[in-house]
């Protein structure tokens, strides 16, 4: 059901244990440690409708994420996502430099039912309910056409068939300007001519990704496990092809993971060859201290969710009536962003994915004290 446009999916679906979090902890603990503002519960008896909404942040802005229909195997694995991949959306909206928050919500239950009518209209209500404090989209589990029922409820509704579209050439785009940010701080000049950039992944961000790069003049090396992707790729852009285990040991100047999360592991790290690592994955890191070892071994990271905030930036214009070329404005601006992230981590000494979430920390800190609006986080 997730479509490649699930622009709102930040996370992989986590187990309570992977969380690293216990509802053996108070419930109010929980959200009061994730710096929630709000948590809506809500059932409906006649359609089995049961969801969660969290809004995590509405300082710069409502809170807009998708809503993730799952099969959690306990309440408790549901409501540990929900507070973790709210979160997730504030950080990315906030250094996307866009006037949103962070929200989310998950619908539990099995998601590959046919009968979706009345669950997604109980869950329109309940967004309705929130009253423009919590936007949503479609993400894992569910589909434009659910959001078609959603929109019968309310209209805090966004990421409709017809509407901002296909988001993977303004993610790639912005990913692309992230890449040059990259190259600029660690080479001092933002030109991708001659350097080698190896792409895993050849689907919808990967292919617009590689032809700004075959564009640019760079030397492509790229895998993929659908060999028809790999080579239109080899076709159009003269790309060397591997196979997808050789593609993190490739001696290249650029990594750009455009396909799987938690790729940058201990295994990864072993072989890695790169200077950088600069692609539109989401959850590059397994862990975090996976970006440490990074940062230890000199390997500029340009962290994920900053770098392939274009996606948001797309959808983002449906909120805010923005035009095509408007995104891509916004989303050149991820050079800025990447570029002042790898100051920050250089100047005060931490790794770049910290760097990111001091940034996004720091500016709305600093819209909460402008608006005088109390801060939970
Ligand atoms: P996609 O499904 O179109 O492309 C992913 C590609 O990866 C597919 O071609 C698939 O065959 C390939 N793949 C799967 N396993 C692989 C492996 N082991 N080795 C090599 N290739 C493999 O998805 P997409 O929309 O291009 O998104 C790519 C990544 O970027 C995802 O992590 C997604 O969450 C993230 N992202 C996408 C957007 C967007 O606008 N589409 C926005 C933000 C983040």
């Amino acid at each position: 059901m997730k479509s490649s446009e699930s622009l709102l999916a930040e996370d992989s679906t986590l187990s309570s244990a992977d969380a690293g979090l216990s509802l053996d902890e108070h419930l109010f603990d929980l959200i009061a440690e994730h710096g929630h503002e709000q948590i809506s519960f809500a059932s409906d008896r006649r359609s089995g409708y049961r969801g969660v909404i969290a809004v995590h942040n509405t300082i710069l802005g409502p809170a807009l994420g998708g809503t993730r229909f799952w099969d959690y195997q306990t309440d408790a694995e549901a409501f540990i996502d929900v507070l973790r991949l709210s979160r997730g959306m504030t950080y990315k909206a906030a250094v996307a430099g866009l006037n949103l928050g962070g929200g989310k919500s998950v619908i539990l239950g099995d998601y590959r039912t046919k009968e979706r009518e009345g669950i997604m209209k109980a869950h329109g209500r309940h967004v309705e309910s929130l009253q423009g404090r919590y936007i949503t989209a479609e993400d894992v589990g569910t589909s434009t056409s659910d959001m078609d029922f959603v929109r019968q409820e309310t209209t805090h509704v966004v990421g409709l068939a017809g509407r901002s579209g296909d988001p993977s050439p303004v993610t790639a785009f912005g990913t692309y300007r992230g890449m040059q940010a990259c190259a600029k701080f660690r080479y001092g000049d933002e030109s991708l001519e001659g350097k080698t950039v190896a792409v895993q992944g050849c689907g919808h961000v990967g292919y617009y990704l590689l032809k700004h790069l075959h564009e640019a003049g760079s030397k492509l090396v790229v895998s993929d496990i659908d060999e028809a992707k790999v080579k239109r790729c080899v076709d159009e852009f003269g790309a060397t092809a591997v196979a997808p285990d050789e593609i993190y040991g490739v001696t290249a100047e650029i990594f750009a993971p455009c396909a799987l999360g938690a790729i940058i592991n201990d295994d990864t790290l072993k072989v890695l060859k790169v200077d950088i690592v600069a692609g539109a994955a989401n959850n590059q890191l397994a862990e975090e201290r996976h970006g440490d070892a990074l940062d230890e071994r000199d390997v500029l990271y340009a962290p994920d969710y900053v770098i392939n905030g274009g996606g948001l930036i797309n959808v983002n214009a449906e909120v805010e009536g923005w035009d095509l070329d408007k995104s891509h404005q916004k989303a050149s601006e991820i050079y800025d962003t990447v570029f002042n992230v790898l100051e920050i981590a250089r100047d005060e000494g931490m790794p770049t994915y910290r760097a990111a979430d001091s940034l996004a920390e720091r500016r709305i800190a600093n819209a909460a004290k402008a608006k005088g609006k109390h801060l939970y986080m």
